[in-house]
This record gives structure tokens, C-alpha cells and sequence, in this order.
């Protein structure tokens, strides 16, 4: 069992995107959800003439965040992509993931086609085999994921607050569990030698 992970989002990179795309003028943009909830948290989507516009040839490799892009966070997340046209918006494809799961030394994330929404990403012609959406992040702690290693900063203690009252809790259940275990063990076999030396 793994912690969630304080961490920041420094960029949000396509690989590969499909060539379908870039057929027009290709203006990506991101929005971001946290937990579970469908309230947007967070997105850099701007009006269709002010959206950052991509190149084919820059397409080998696209960042949609800006260089000094540092978003804090934790737990559940989903993050959306999608194509600013004029009129309308097209998706590109859609990741959900937790924080636990960040790899702690390599601090990034990388979703293959497979693992990328819509499922018929992986049927449509046109999308190359290596596209992918690349997550990285950034640490301001060495915080570990491993619930064993139970030695939180001052920071992450208050991110993870739920978390640490919920571990607590059912550390103290286990303790209370093993005292009254214990006792009843223990008086039980008291009562046996009791009865055995009658
Ligand atoms: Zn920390």
C-alpha cells in the first residue's frame, strides 16, 4: 500500500500527437480535476485567438504548459486534453491516476495509447503507436510514498491531513483490537488453570 504524494505538475507533454490534428491549426489545452469531483480545478484553455498555437513541425513532442507552470498536488486527478478551435472544442484524450503512484526517484508519469481515454484511440487510424501523454513533477520534499516509512513533513502532513487521521484511526482499531485479544486470551487461560487445578 502506497501514500499519495505531495507533489507539483511542471509540465503536461503529448508525444506523437495524431497526425489528424495537426492537419489544422493545433491549439491544445489542458484542464485539470481533482479527487473524484467534476469541477474543474484548473485550466490554461483561453479564448480561441489568444490560445497558444502549435506548429506542425514542433509536433514531435508538444508541451501544453508554460516553462514557470508549478501546480500543487495530491491524491485523485484527471486530466483532460483538448484542441481549441474556433468554434468548437475537440478532445484529444483523457488520464486519471493518484499521486501514490508516482515513481518517487524518476518523478514522472507516462500514459501509453492503451491507457489513454477514449478507448477508441487505440482503433483509430492516424494515431501513431507512440503517442503518449508525458506528466512530469517536481518535489519541495523527500517525503516517501510507503506507509511503513511514516515520517511526513510538516507540509505533506497537513496535504494528507484525511489520510493521517484515517491511518491513525485504523492503527488505533488494530491496537485496541490486540489489547482486548490479549486480555481475553490471557483471563481465559487463567480460568482454564483455574478449572484444571480444581
Ligand atoms: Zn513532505
Amino acid at each position: 500500500m502506497y501514500f499519495p504524494l505531495r507533489r507539483n505538475i511542471s509540465s503536461i507533454i503529448v508525444n506523437k500527437p495524431p497526425f489528424k490534428l495537426l492537419n489544422t491549426t493545433f491549439k491544445p489545452f489542458f484542464e485539470i480535476y481533482f479527487g473524484n469531483s467534476n469541477i474543474l480545478s484548473y485550466t490554461n484553455k483561453s479564448g480561441f485567438f489568444d490560445q497558444t498555437k502549435i506548429f506542425a513541425n514542433e509536433a514531435d513532442r508538444i508541451c501544453i504548459t508554460d516553462s514557470d507552470f508549478n501546480l500543487p498536488i495530491c491524491g485523485d486527478l484527471t486530466i483532460k486534453l483538448y484542441n481549441n478551435k474556433l468554434m468548437s472544442t475537440k478532445k484529444i484524450g483523457r488520464i486519471a491516476f493518484n499521486t501514490a503512484f508516482i515513481n518517487e526517484e524518476s518523478n514522472i508519469l507516462i500514459f501509453k495509447v492503451r491507457e489513454i481515454d477514449p478507448d477508441v484511440l487505440q482503433i483509430t487510424p492516424g494515431i501513431p503507436k507512440e503517442f503518449e501523454f508525458i506528466i512530469k513533477f517536481t518535489k519541495d520534499c523527500e517525503c516517501s510514498n510507503k506507509f511503513y516509512d511514516f515520517n511526513l513533513c510538516e507540509k505533506c502532513a497537513k496535504f494528507l491531513d484525511k489520510e493521517v487521521i484515517d491511518w491513525k484511526e485504523i492503527n488505533k482499531t488494530i491496537e485496541v483490537f490486540l489489547f482486548l485479544f490479549n486480555y481475553f486470551n490471557r483471563s481465559f487461560l487463567m480460568k482454564k488453570n483455574i478449572f484444571m487445578k480444581m
